[in-house]
């Protein structure tokens, strides 16, 4: 990363960065990015939003080309849990919205029998 981008992140940061978050969520949030296959390893920019993860991860409210009065932080994948808030700014933007997410399967209760003992074959 070059001292091109470092200037842009810090500028991002003071700039667009209107509100904070915790640093629990903050935290999170810097989790789900650095598993996220969307995220530039060298920059440490979202390539969905552009944004610059480090001042991302810490905004409550940000200003944006597109927003420069301010929006909600948001994943615009929904990946931090904010799957109604990223389909909010997407249905303004007339982008297609995120899908419901996909329900876990209901957690399988251990059974009551004991597993049977081999050896007798059942008889
Ligand atoms: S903001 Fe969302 S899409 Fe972008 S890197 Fe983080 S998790 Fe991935």
């Amino acid at each position: 990363m070059g001292w091109i981008d470092d200037a842009k992140r810090v500028a991002a940061g003071a700039i667009l960065v209107r509100e904070k978050v915790d640093a629990e969520t903050a935290d999170y949030r810097g989790r789900v990015c650095t598993a996220c296959n969307r995220l530039d390893l060298e920059t440490l920019r979202c390539k969905e939003c552009s944004c610059y993860l480090r001042a991302k991860v810490w905004a409550k409210v940000n200003r944006s080309p597109a927003r420069p009065l301010g929006e909600v932080t948001h994943c615009p994948l929904g990946k931090w849990r904010d799957r109604d808030i990223a389909n909010h700014y997407r249905a303004i933007d007339g982008k297609p919205l995120l899908p419901p997410p996909v329900p876990r399967p209901a957690p399988v209760a251990a059974s009551p029998v004991p597993p049977a003992r081999g050896g007798d074959g059942g008889n």
